[in-house]
């Protein structure tokens, strides 16, 4: 069977043939510009193929209900030519053919439940830390939307007593977004975060933030395993200081078998950036059923 999977960013849109085992057979990558010139290229792209349905990870905020009269909708989005924009009426529409629909980070959650290192689980977080930090949440096997779904970026974190960045997030300030998304660090710093590889000082504060909100996550969703992905996880020194601070800062509180196997249960993503693209795969197989 093929199906199509979009991964559709901010600042790009990730266009993908694909088959039930994960195999990928052909990509695009298209800029995101405004939906006129964007969604055509899109469009003309997957009309070439046969498919049996498309799976779409999309950038937030979305309308996931089912019963809305703006279901499939971009909402208030920052990028305000995509501001209540029917992604999903529209691309339907054009293939005439059954789409699935979800944000982007439950899409890499998906990924990586499907095909990566939480295959066989059923509560698993999936966090990006990039441009912005949002997650994914699968609980007893169904990925999470509640009222809207959840924005794991913005919860408030307690600000280290040395630190005085104001933060950057337009709605809260120091959020989490505000205090340790790529564009925070590259403010504090003064420079980009993938030019402070050397300077362990970034970093320890860097994973004093993420460790706090993974600590809340831990507490409230009771995952089996978190997994961190986005362009600033490539810092590979950051995943082990991540653990040691979730570690102490748990306290000795939490202890299942999971938790104490601190490596696996607080992981980086494991399908080289695929995740996303091969999680909306599995959204337009799931579409069908
Ligand atoms: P997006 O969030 O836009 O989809 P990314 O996940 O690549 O894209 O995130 C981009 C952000 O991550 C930028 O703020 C950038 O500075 C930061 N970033 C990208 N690569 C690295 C790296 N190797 N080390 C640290 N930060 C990085
Ligand atoms: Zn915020």
């Amino acid at each position: 069977m093929m199906y199509g999977a979009l991964e559709a960013g901010g600042t790009k849109m990730v266009c993908a043939i694909g088959d039930e085992y994960g195999h990928i057979f052909d990509r695009i990558r298209i800029p995101t510009g405004t939906p006129q010139d964007t969604m055509p290229l899109i469009i003309e792209y997957f009309s070439q193929y046969e498919l049996e349905s498309l799976g779409i990870a999309c950038f937030g905020p979305i309308d996931l209900h089912k019963g809305s009269t703006t279901y499939g909708y971009i909402l208030n989005t920052p990028k305000l030519a995509w501001r209540n924009y029917n992604i999903l009426g529209t691309i339907s529409e054009a293939l005439g053919i059954p789409c699935g629909f979800d944000t982007d980070v439950n899409g890499s959650l998906l990924g990586e439940v499907t095909f990566g290192c939480a295959r066989g689980l059923t509560d698993v977080i999936y966090l990006t830390i990039g441009t912005g930090i949002g997650g994914g949440v699968m609980t007893g096997g169904r990925l999470l939307h509640g009222m809207l779904h959840p924005e794991l970026g913005h919860i408030i974190v307690n600000p280290r007593a040395d630190d005085n960045y104001a933060g950057n997030c337009p709605y809260h300030g120091r959020c989490l977004e505000g205090m340790a998304a790529g564009p925070a660090i590259e403010k504090r710093w003064g420079q980009k975060a993938e030019m402070l590889t050397d300077n362990n000082t970034v970093w320890k504060l860097e994973a004093y933030y993420i460790a706090q909100a993974l600590c809340t996550y831990i507490m409230t969703l009771s995952p089996q395993k978190i997994i961190l992905g986005g362009g600033v996880m490539h810092q590979n020194q950051l995943i082990d200081m991540i653990r040691e601070e979730v570690a102490s800062m748990v306290g000795g509180y939490i202890d299942t078998r999971e938790f104490r196997n601190i490596k696996t249960y607080i992981c980086t993503a494991s399908l080289n950036d695929d995740q996303g693209i091969l999680g909306a795969i599995k959204l337009a197989i799931d579409c069908k059923l």
